[in-house]
C-alpha cells in the first residue's frame, strides 16, 4: 500500500503531560484557546534540520498547531516549507487540548476547528488541505460531525493499535465508522505486530525495533494525496529531527 507521510509540530508544551489533558498535565488548560506562544530553543532547531532534510525531499504533509502563528520565529521558519512544492499544510488543533479525555464538548470543539481551519487556511493558502490530527490521538465517536461540519474531508487520528484502544472508548473501529458515515475519509496509522509504530512509537523500545522496519518495508512508494489514494498513515513529530544530534531522518525506504 501506498505511503503519506505527515509531521506533528508539537513543541515541548504540548506533550500531554504538560498541557491538554484532565489527569496527565501540570498546567491547567481551562479552554481550548491559549496566548502568545512563543516556539522553545530545541523545535526552532529541530525545524531547521526538518528544512534541510525536506527540501527537494518526498511530500509531506505538516500538521500545524493554530497557535504556533503566534511565535514569529516559528512562522518564519514555516514561511520557507510554504515555500517548498512538496509540503502541504493541515490542521492539528489550536492549543493541543486532548478532547476525548475531556466530556464530550460539540460546541468547543466546532468553535475551536473553525478558529484554526480559519487561521492556518488563510496562512497556508493553496497549500492548505482540510484535513485533522486529533492531538495526542484522542479521537472518539463524537468528533466526526463536528469535523464534517466544519469542512474537513480526512482524519488521521486512528491508531489501531490495541494499546490505544482506552483512548477510543473501547473501540477503535467505532470512530473508524462515525468518521466514514460523516462523510470523511479515515487513514489510521501504520502499526505493527506489537503495537504503534508512529510518532513516539518510532524512538520507544521495544516498539522502535519494529516501527523502523515496518517504516522501511512501508515506505517504497509514497502519495501527497491521501484523499484520492489508498494509503496509510505514516507521521512523525518536528521535534525528532533533534534526535541524534540533529542527524535524526525518519526510517524510510531508499528509493522513493
Ligand atoms: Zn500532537
Amino acid at each position: 500500500m501506498t505511503a503519506w507521510l505527515s509531521v506533528d509540530t508539537d513543541d515541548e508544551i504540548h506533550l500531554p503531560s504538560k498541557r491538554g489533558h484532565p489527569h496527565r498535565s501540570s498546567m491547567s488548560m481551562p479552554t481550548w484557546h491559549t496566548e502568545n506562544y512563543r516556539a522553545s530553543t530545541r523545535l526552532l532547531n529541530a525545524t531547521d534540520r526538518f528544512i534541510e532534510w525536506v527540501r527537494d525531499g518526498p511530500k509531506v504533509t505538516v500538521f500545524l498547531i493554530a497557535e504556533q502563528l503566534d511565535c514569529p520565529e516559528f512562522t518564519q521558519r514555516l514561511d520557507q516549507l510554504l515555500a517548498m512544492p512538496n509540503i502541504l499544510i493541515a490542521c492539528h488543533g489550536w492549543g493541543h487540548r486532548c478532547w476525548s479525555a475531556w466530556p464530550e464538548d460539540v460546541a468547543g470543539f466546532s468553535e475551536m476547528l473553525a478558529a484554526a481551519r480559519d487561521r492556518i487556511s488563510v496562512y497556508a493558502g493553496s497549500s492548505w488541505r482540510p484535513w485533522f490530527r486529533a492531538p495526542g490521538g484522542y479521537v472518539a465517536s463524537w468528533m466526526a460531525g463536528p469535523l464534517a461540519a466544519a469542512g474537513f474531508r480526512l482524519d488521521s487520528s486512528v491508531n489501531p493499535s490495541r494499546w490505544v484502544n482506552r483512548k477510543m472508548g473501547g473501540d477503535w473501529s467505532q470512530v473508524q465508522q462515525s468518521m466514514e458515515q460523516c462523510g470523511l475519509i479515515e487513514r489510521p496509522w501504520l502499526t505493527t505486530g506489537i503495537g504503534p509504530a508512529c510518532g513516539p512509537a518510532l524512538s520507544l523500545f521495544p516498539f522502535s525495533l519494529f516501527a523502523n522496519r515496518a517504516w522501511r518495508n512501508h515506505s517504497d512508494s509514497i502519495t501527497s494525496d491521501p484523499t484520492t489514494e489508498d494509503s496509510i498513515a505514516l507521521y512523525w513529530h518536528l521535534l525528532d529531527h533533534g534526535r541524534k544530534s540533529g542527524r535524526w531522518e525518519p526510517p524510510l525506504a531508499r528509493i522513493q
